[in-house]
């Protein structure tokens, strides 16, 4: 099989479907090419749920992105008629001068977003929910909440189609070059050739994007369900999406944080809860289906620790992958190869939020080689590249 078209996007996950869409709708003959079903159970977008949320203060630049990300997530969710957000709210508890809570106010304040503090008192009034350490308080951002991300990669793939892109699954890439008049692709049944390339392949993207100066390492990550006693207190409009910095309470590290329950099948069955820290290096494609007994307990433990009620059966667990970066932003250029490839990759664990903008950045680089877009910090050149 051959084809031609102007772009080709390797890698329809979060940010390629997204991509795949934005390219459509500017009239672009668009091929997306994903070696894998769409959504797919080893990709890094699978578990159901993603957190969003706006008070970032690792870099100022990711608060003007997560605006236009979250336009846009009302953009696709009116275009495609799905529920893809809901607002509940993000909860942060910790120690008041710990990363999470100081965090929080550090960039709320900066941006000028709206955020309330709570007290230890006031925490154990409003969220009985949460057995906390006298010492933690708490804050709350509104606008927080949390993603679809199985739902929202199938709704961009279906709206790219229906704006004329062709979407090939099951079809893994096996290598792309490039030269003066194009790009080849070559997949295991054919090659396809186009004017540009995007390269957007998640946790495949060290092999793919071939730049020895660029460190990529996968993680193993896990998500698990628990089924609690009452269901009720934790049902979304009575808990919102958390998030717990531990950092001294005894030897706790990481960040555990949580989602709401709620009757939607495609949010997964009971109450989800992960730990944000990087789990063990992992190949991309090591078997991800595989779990142990250790990783029950990463799930266990900050339910006995904080979420008492909750400690119930573990109905699921599920193991995704993190591709971190050496710095833990995101990368996302033009290749050093050829101006006619560009490249997203390195979400280190916290990029579904930004799919939606991602996918218009990656089109305003692959057909006007640039964007209006603040992705100067997020450039490869600081890696040497
Ligand atoms: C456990 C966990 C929890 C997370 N929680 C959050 C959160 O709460 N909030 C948040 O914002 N982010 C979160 N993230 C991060 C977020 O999900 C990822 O940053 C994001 O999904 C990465 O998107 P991607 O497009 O780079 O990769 P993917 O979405 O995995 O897409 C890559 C695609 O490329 C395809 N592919 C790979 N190689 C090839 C090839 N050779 N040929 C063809 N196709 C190929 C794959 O099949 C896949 O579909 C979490 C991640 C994990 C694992």
């Amino acid at each position: 099989m051959s084809s031609h078209h102007d772009v080709i996007v390797v890698g329809v996950g979060s940010m390629g479907a997204a991509a795949c869409l934005h390219l459509a709708k500017r009239g672009t003959k668009v091929l997306g090419i994903d070696n894998q079903s769409i959504p797919n159970s080893n990709s890094s977008y699978n578990g159901n749920t993603r957190v969003i949320r706006l008070t970032y203060q690792e870099h100022p630049d990711y608060v003007p992105l997560l605006k236009e990300a979250y336009r846009l997530w009302d953009e696709i969710e009116q275009e495609t008629n799905t529920r893809l957000l809901h607002k509940t709210g993000v909860l942060y508890m910790g120690f008041p001068d710990g990363e999470a809570i100081s965090g929080v106010k550090l960039a709320s304040e900066k941006h000028g977003l709206p955020y309330s503090t709570l007290t230890h008192a006031e925490l154990a009034q409003q969220f009985p929910q949460f057995t906390l350490p006298e010492a933690m308080v708490g804050a709350l951002e509104p606008e927080g909440g949390y993603l679809l991300s199985e739902r929202a990669v199938e709704s961009y793939a279906r709206a790219a189609q229906q704006h004329g892109a062709t979407l090939l699954t099951n079809e893994p890439v096996l290598g792309w070059s490039h030269d003066t008049h194009g790009v080849t692709v070559q997949t295991t049944s054919g090659t396809h050739t186009a004017g540009k390339l995007i390269l957007c392949a998640g946790a495949w993207s060290g092999s793919l994007l071939r730049l020895p100066n660029l460190e990529l390492t996968v993680t193993r990550q896990i998500l698990g369900w628990v089924r609690p006693a009452k269901a009720t207190p934790f049902q979304r409009g009575k808990f919102p999406v958390w998030n717990i910095d531990p950092t001294g309470d005894g030897d706790l590290t990481g960040i555990y944080y949580g989602f709401p329950m709620s009757d939607d099948p495609g949010e997964g069955s009971g109450l989800k809860l992960a730990c944000h820290h990087p789990g063990q290096p992992m190949p991309p494609d090591a078997i991800t289906a595989e779990t142990f007994p250790a990783d029950e307990e990463e799930i266990r433990l900050p339910l006995r620790r904080y979420l008492p009620g909750a400690l119930g059966p573990v109905e699921a667990i599920k193991v995704c992958k993190y591709t971190n970066s050496a710095d833990g932003h995101f990368v996302i250029d033009r290749h050093p190869e050829s101006d006619r490839v560009h490249f997203a990759c390195g979400f280190s664990g916290h990029g579904f939020k930004f799919s939606s903008v991602m996918g218009q950045i990656l089109s305003d680089l692959a057909l006007e080689g640039q964007t209006n877009h603040p992705i100067d910090f997020l450039r490869l050149r600081r890696f040497n590249n």
